[in-house]
């Protein structure tokens, strides 16, 4: 039995989701024709990813221009870019400090909450769209099933049946599902006629070979190496022999293998090789700011003055903890003399090569690669160009950033013009 017929249901109360009911709060908290807007989500509580965003500080967006910010923004920028301008990372912030968050900027051109509480960013998504009663919101309703026809037929919740004139999914994608983003939307969106671009973890921790025992206990290297943080070191990553990508910053070094600004910046490509049967590896320039020559001559004032064994002179030349595992990857150094050990070791840190067996799979990744194909939506409204009147925002669709705040902004932007523009034709 149909229960309500609305304007708009929105399916999934994620970053995207909230972001389209809180801003259809704030847009016609003050116009006296309301639209009926219903949003259905999965879980107990809303926001379950926004919490946990940014480990635990949200990093929302990024204030950098378009330009900047569009290099960022995979696999078609310009697909993002009307989006982009019509709900700016400045327009992010002008939003959330209207409803009371104050923000900060940070290394990085990173905006966070000042509180530093991703939770906070949620709490005045929820807040808002629950004290402006505009937009009525259901947790613990799983969307079942959509299908067209005069109307959108929306069951959820195990029997029950609403019928919509437009329908937004904003279901996420496959990372992290046990916050409730597990690709439903995919199906859904299959199910009217869509084709979905195949899904790949992205912005994951790659893992070298000899991370892991035959039993899938951490190696000794692994643990020698992980809590290990590298600064402003440049990394290459190499596909069948190839330099592909090459990017400069910090590397994290985990229990799950390279990790941090850089290892995720360098997994989109990675995972895509890997998943092809390429064979892939990271060389990692420990030195970047010093030419082999200047490496050598460091290495011969430190041998006059102190002892000369490969072991003393590595450890004057990188952290501490780096030490054991450097000397345990480059075995052939304490087969040589010490003499020819300096020799090659400039070599050895400007070269240090990791060859990546795998990759941390969607339970533990932070976006989704692939998604909802692009090519059968409108850029300027986020809607299908196959069933009229349904719309997509976040990431469900094909469209990904790398970290610094672009896919939060991502989830916002499409978010605000799929209700722009879905709510223009109802009202
Ligand atoms: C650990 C981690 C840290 C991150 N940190 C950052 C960061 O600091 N900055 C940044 O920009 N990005 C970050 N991201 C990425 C960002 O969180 C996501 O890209 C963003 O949340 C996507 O928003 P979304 O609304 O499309 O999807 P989600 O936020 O995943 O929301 C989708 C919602 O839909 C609901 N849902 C799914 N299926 C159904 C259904 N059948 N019926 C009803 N509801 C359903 C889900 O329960 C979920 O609540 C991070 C991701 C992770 C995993």
């Amino acid at each position: 039995m149909v229960e309500n017929v609305y304007d708009l249901v929105i399916v999934g109360g994620g970053a995207a989701g909230l972001m389209a009911a809180a801003w259809i709060t704030e847009h016609y908290k003050n116009i006296p024709e309301k639209p009926s807007v219903l949003l259905l989500e999965k879980m107990y509580r809303p926001g379950r990813k926004l919490n946990i965003t940014g480990k635990g500080r949200c990093n929302i967006t990024n204030t950098r221009m378009w330009d900047e910010f569009s290099v960022h923004i995979h696999p078609n920028k310009q697909f993002f870019k009307n989006a982009f301008y019509g709900f700016s990372s400045h327009d992010t912030m002008d939003f959330f400090t209207g409803l009371g968050l104050a923000l900060s900027v940070e290394r990085g051109q990173r905006v966070f909450p000042k509180s530093m509480r991703a939770m906070d960013v949620t709490d005045a998504l929820v807040d808002t769209i629950r004290s402006g009663r505009i937009v009525e919101m259901k947790t613990d309703s799983t969307v079942e099933t959509i299908a067209k026809e005069e109307n959108f037929i929306v069951k959820y919740g195990g029997g029950h049946t609403v019928l919509s004139k437009r329908l937004l999914i904003a279901t996420g994608g496959l990372s992290y599902p046990s916050t409730g983003s597990s690709g439903d939307g995919y199906a859904m969106a299959i199910s009217v006629g869509h084709s979905i671009v195949s899904c790949r973890p992205s912005l994951t921790a790659l893992i070298p070979s000899g991370y892991t025992e035959a039993d899938g206990s951490l190696s000794s290297l692994a643990k020698s190496l992980s809590g290990l943080q590298l600064k402003n070191v440049s990394v290459s990553l190499m596909v069948n022999g190839n330099i592909v990508q090459e990017e400069f910053g910090d590397l994290d070094f985990t229990t799950s293998g390279l990790e941090g600004s850089l290892g995720f910046r360098i997994s989109r490509k990675a995972v895509e090789a890997l998943d092809f049967g390429q064979k892939v590896a990271v060389v990692i320039d420990l030195k970047p700011a010093l030419s082999v020559q200047q490496i050598q001559q460091r290495i011969k004032r430190e041998a006059a003055i102190g002892n000369n064994t490969v072991k003393y002179l590595v450890s004057r030349l990188l952290p501490a903890k780096l030490v054991n595992p450097f000397l345990l990857l480059n075995k052939q150094l304490v087969r040589v003399s010490s003499a020819e050990a300096a020799e090659q070791l400039p070599q050895l840190l400007k070269n240090f090569r990791f060859n990546i067996l795998s990759y941390v799979g969607f339970e533990r990744c932070v976006v989704t690669n692939g998604g909802v194909s692009l090519k059968e939506i409108s850029q300027k409204t986020m809607e299908s160009k196959i069933v009229e009147g349904l719309y997509f925002a976040g990431e469900v669709l094909d469209l990904d950033g790398d970290t610094g705040g672009y896919n939060l902004q991502i989830a916002f932007s499409t978010a605000v013009l799929a209700v722009q523009s879905a709510l223009q034709q109802t009202l």
